[in-house]
This record gives C-alpha cells, sequence and structure tokens, in this order.
C-alpha cells in the first residue's frame, strides 16, 4: 500500500525551524499548534495514508491542549506502534521539502538519519529532496514551508 502525506505552515520571524526532527539554522521558522516540523507532519499522513487510519488531525487533533508545542517525533512514533500492532512495515519513505532559504543541502543527510530511526529503515530506503519554489508563490514569497511524502508499506503475516 502506498500512502501520500503533504503539509504547509506559515512562516515568521523568530520562529525555530525544525525538519525531521532537525533544527534549521534560519531567520524564519514556523507558526504551528505543534513544533511545526512539516516534514514528520507529511511523514505522519503517509503511513497514516498507506494503512488507512485516516489522517494526523483525527489522530492528534490540533485544538488539543495536549500538543500545544508537541515533539512531532512522538507523533512518528505513535503511528508506529499503531502499524506494528497491525503487522504493517514501511518499505521506503521518499521526501519532497520545498523551502526558498536556507537552502537545505548540508541538513540532507542529518534529515534523513533522524527518519530513518524514528521509522526503523535502513538509510537507504529513506530519501530525501529539497527544492526552493523558484520565488513562485507562498513558498517563494518566503510566507511559508511545504512537504510532500510518499510512504510504502507492507503486511507482514
Ligand atoms: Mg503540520
Amino acid at each position: 500500500m502506498v500512502g501520500l502525506g503533504y503539509d504547509s505552515h506559515i512562516l515568521a520571524e523568530g520562529k525555530p525551524l525544525l525538519l525531521g526532527g532537525i533544527k534549521i539554522e534560519s531567520d524564519l521558522g514556523t507558526i504551528a499548534h505543534s513544533d511545526g516540523d512539516v516534514v514528520l507532519h507529511a511523514l505522519c499522513d503517509a503511513m497514516i495514508g498507506a494503512s488507512g487510519l485516516g489522517d494526523i488531525g483525527e489522530l492528534f487533533p490540533d485544538n488539543d491542549s495536549k500538543y500545544l508545542g508537541a515533539d512531532s517525533k512522538l507523533f512518528v512514533v505513535q503511528i508506529m506502534k499503531l502499524l506494528e500492532d497491525r503487522n504493517l512495515f514501511i518499505i521506503n519513505v521518499d521526501i519532497t521539502i520545498l523551502l526558498e532559504k536556507p537552502k537545505l543541502k548540508n541538513y540532507k543527510e542529518k534529515i534523513r538519519q533522524s527518519i530513518s530511526e524514528l521509522v526503523k529503515l535502513p538509510v537507504e530506503n529513506v530519501n530525501i529532496k529539497a527544492k526552493s519554489n523558484e520565488g513562485m508563490g507562498f513558498v517563494g514569497r518566503q510566507e511559508g514551508i511545504a512537504a510532500y511524502c510518499v510512504c510504502e508499506i507492507q503486511q507482514k503475516a
């Protein structure tokens, strides 16, 4: 089974920017109810989508004070448990991050490592791509950041 996840957040000055659980040096960071990690939120929705479990908002409502400032790694950990309970195993994860600045080339390997640990996969089965939006749209104007994730999951007998 394949799942697609997407997430976006508004960028603002003086906020932290976390991607895949890794802190990025940036003048702009995300405004969010949780820690605003678009990479982990897209990953969560891809995992949930592939396993037919709904969406991240149903599992972790953003009006629940329990998740205020939440570490998004904990969302992934909880979804991993839901998958394990159902004998579902992740085959691979492919992520695309859309961010105008800064360039993420020095962070991609760290993000990859972080995600491989979270989803218990060899790094070869985790792929991170980063691109600008060539100045177009909300990403191009640095009003926001977005991420897509595709995840393949297999059921073991
Ligand atoms: Mg989000």
